[in-house]
């Protein structure tokens, strides 16, 4: 390990367990594909909080991307996320080639069951598969006592948890607010690609989420009294194009006819190639 206050970057499996084995533990890890945002900023900022050692992996995993276009234009920025990592007193950045963490022949895929099939499962055939491989590798590969993730990818959240109890990995995956600019957009890295018009359209999400909650906390009921306020909301902007209004069971993702329990709102929306999601946990 290096010194302290010492931010060291290590690109391979035998360097990362060489730097971790003498590590303070506990080891907090905050998986990231990296062009970091005070999102991420946040999830490393609770990991130092809790642990003597944090590591951010930095990795634009390709087995998660459907669509190589996606893929391609996904934002990069190695200097601009080691800026951030120092910034926020990071002990270790994993930053690997996809060869070295898929060696040659590479042929294993871990598959969460129910909660990865609707939403974000269905509308990006394989993401899931692709997330829980490349989860289950760092965890195995770090060694952590907790793992961050942000509740802004909820379904994320409930698909590692999953995997992480069924596998019985000994990590604990802990999630953490979502971050949100000034005007209720959620911080993504792909907000970068939006243009002015998009982007001063983007915030119609939180607002069809919010207006959706507070007609639940007024005593509605039916789901679908809550997704068609989120529709109505979302169609007063010209510039959305929603994928997909869903009101669920907050634990296994099953659209709900009524509330009656933790329930999990969820947004996908278009705006032009730009695809943006988030969510609202209500109680
Ligand atoms: P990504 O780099 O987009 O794969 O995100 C890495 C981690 O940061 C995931 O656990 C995300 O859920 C989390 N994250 C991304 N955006 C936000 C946000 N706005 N607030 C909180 N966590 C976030």
């Amino acid at each position: 390990m290096a010194p302290a206050g010492v931010l060291r970057i290590v690109r391979t499996r035998a360097e990362l367990r060489e730097a971790l084995g003498d590590a303070p533990r506990p080891v907090g890890l905050v998986p990231t594909m990296g062009w970091l945002h005070d999102g991420h900023r946040a999830l490393i900022h609770q990991a130092r909080s809790e642990n003597a050692t944090t590591v951010v992996s930095i990795f634009v995993n390709p087995r998660q991307f459907g669509d190589p276009a996606d893929l391609e234009k996904y934002p990069r920025s190695e200097a601009r996320d080691v800026a951030l990592c120092t910034d926020e007193g990071v002990d270790l950045i994993f930053a690997p080639s996809v060869e070295e963490v898929y060696p040659p022949g590479f042929d294993t895929t871990v598959k969460v069951g129910a909660v990865s099939a609707p939403l974000e499962g269905s509308a990006r055939p394989g993401h899931f598969d692709g997330v829980a491989t490349v989860v289950a590798i760092l965890f195995d590969l770090v060694g952590a006592e907790h793992a961050y993730f942000g509740q802004k990818d909820a379904q994320q959240l409930l698909v590692i948890r999953r995997m992480a109890l069924d596998l019985a990995l000994p990590t604990e995956v802990i999630g953490c607010p979502t971050v949100r600019e000034p005007d209720g957009l959620a911080m993504s890295s792909r907000n970068v690609h939006l243009s002015p018009d998009e982007r001063a359209a983007a915030p119609v999400l939180r607002r069809a989420l919010v207006a959706a909650r507070s007609l639940a906390g007024r005593g509605e009921r039916s789901a679908e009294a809550l997704r068609r306020e989120m529709r109505r909301i979302l169609a007063t902007e010209r510039l959305a194009e929603p994928d997909y209004v869903s009101v669920a069971d907050a634990s296994t993702l099953r659209e709900l006819d009524a509330l009656n329990g933790p329930a999990l709102l969820s947004l996908a929306v278009r705006f032009g190639s730009t695809r943006l999601i988030d969510n609202e946990l209500i109680e």
